[in-house]
């Protein structure tokens, strides 16, 4: 059997894998993208339903993205103004994107149309080269790694990028342990037509354990994400009544909510490797890290694995060398633990039962409300400013 040479191999091309592979194609490298579903290209302009899939991306990676040319029009964002989030007992934070002298906090853009857009991309590159395939086995050898798929092709290279997501097959080939905690939550998400202006701002509210937001989208439509330990009862609701249930859970702040499209639940868990990489393996985007949604980072992150790695491989003689990879791990490490602390800590701050803390964690929230420099500080670093 053949064996294909490439500069490097990555596993998935979901948003993580494929801007890894543009970033790449754009330095004249040679790919292998491996994906066995690769995303359809045909998504009509005049589909007016939003996905219910939607990431608020920061302006760094927006930036990032639009340098790829992999930004979806201008139709299909939004621009988020104003956040405005509220604690369980009267406290409250609120950021403003003038403040902070910046146009917007964060842009909200769809899966698809995002995945899209990076696809669209790769497609215009002829050193990547994509198969719709998986891999069976993996085989090290010292200076290459070689993937061997289920067409029978062998593909060899310095370095194997994994983005397989969450549940990453390329992981579970190594002996990285892979710490996992359930938050014993789902996200929940779904699309509402509101009865009152949303004002580009983006709300949310820690109540009961739970934790809901509401993302504006274009044309007085919303996207929400509400993190419940109920997901299952929540599900079982009709589409009406539980429009209702999260009116009710947003204080009515917009009014009425119409329904638009399908509501989906997905399980939240905390994932944390012991490490980013392998001997020539690199870990990126979910298959290196799970967080906690509430603060919207999930796939930053992982778009800040892109950057880092694809900087320090414009520079590197061996991309899949020891010294690479430490390289890259001493970059992300911190900023990916330290994210999910954040969050995991967040979560765990207002959970019905820390019922003692209820003063601190409201008072704390009105506190920082009141300290302008270091409210505008927060959002700054969590903006990648
Ligand atoms: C329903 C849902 C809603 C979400 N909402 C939000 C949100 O609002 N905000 C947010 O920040 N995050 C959200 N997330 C998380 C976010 O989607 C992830 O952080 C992000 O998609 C990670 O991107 P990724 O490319 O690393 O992984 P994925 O998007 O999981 O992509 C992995 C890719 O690898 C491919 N693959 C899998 N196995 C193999 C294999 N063996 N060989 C080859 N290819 C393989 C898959 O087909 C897929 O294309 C949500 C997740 C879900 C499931």
């Amino acid at each position: 059997m053949n064996t294909q040479y490439f500069d490097g191999l990555i596993v998935g091309g979901g948003l993580v894998g494929a801007a890894m592979a543009l970033s790449l194609a754009e330095q004249g490298k040679h790919i292998a993208l491996l994906e066995p579903s690769p995303p359809s290209l045909d998504l009509q302009s005049t589909d007016k339903h939003w996905d219910a899939r939607i990431y608020a991306i920061s302006p760094s990676n927006e930036a990032f993205l639009r340098s790829l040319q992999a930004w979806p029009e201008a139709q299909r964002t939004q621009s988020v103004l104003k956040m405005d989030v509220q604690g369980d007992a009267g406290g409250r934070i609120e950021f403003d994107a003038q403040a902070i002298h910046t146009p917007h906090l964060t842009s909200i853009v769809e899966n698809r149309w995002l995945l899209q857009a990076l696809w669209q991309r790769l497609h215009a590159y002829c050193n990547v080269t994509i198969f719709a395939h998986t891999a069976t086995t993996l085989t090290q050898e010292i200076d290459a790694i070689s993937l061997h798929l289920d067409n029978g092709d062998i593909l060899s290279a310095p370095l194997l990028m994994a983005a397989d997501g969450a549940n990453s097959w390329v992981r579970s080939q190594t002996d990285i342990h892979t710490d996992s905690k359930p938050y014993h939550h789902h996200g929940i998400v779904a699309n509402y037509q509101v009865q009152k202006p949303h004002g580009a701002t983006a709300r949310q509210w820690f109540k009961d354990g739970d934790v809901l937001a509401y993302l504006p989208l274009p044309e007085q439509q919303i996207s929400i994400v509400w993190s419940s330990h109920q997901a299952q009862a929540l599900m079982a609701l009709s589409d009406a009544e539980f429009a209702e249930q999260v009116a009710a859970q947003g204080e009515h702040s917009l009014g009425k909510l119409t329904p638009i499209g399908k509501r989906f639940a997905f399980e939240l868990i905390l994932r944390r490797p012991a490490n980013m990489y392998a001997p020539r393996i690199a870990l990126l985007g979910d298959a290196a890290h799970t967080i906690h949604p509430l603060a919207g980072q999930g796939v930053n992150l992982g778009f800040g694995d892109v950057q880092a790695l694809s900087q320090l491989l414009r520079l590197a003689k061996d991309w899949g060398s020891l010294k690479t990879l430490r390289s890259y791990e001493a970059q992300r490490l911190h900023a990916v633990r330290s994210m999910q602390m954040g969050c995991d800590g967040l979560f765990h701050l207002f959970k019905p039962q820390n019922t003692p803390l209820s003063w601190v964690r409201n008072s704390g929230l009105n506190m920082v409300n009141q300290l302008s420099g270091l409210k505008n500080h927060l959002i700054r670093q969590a903006m990648g400013l």
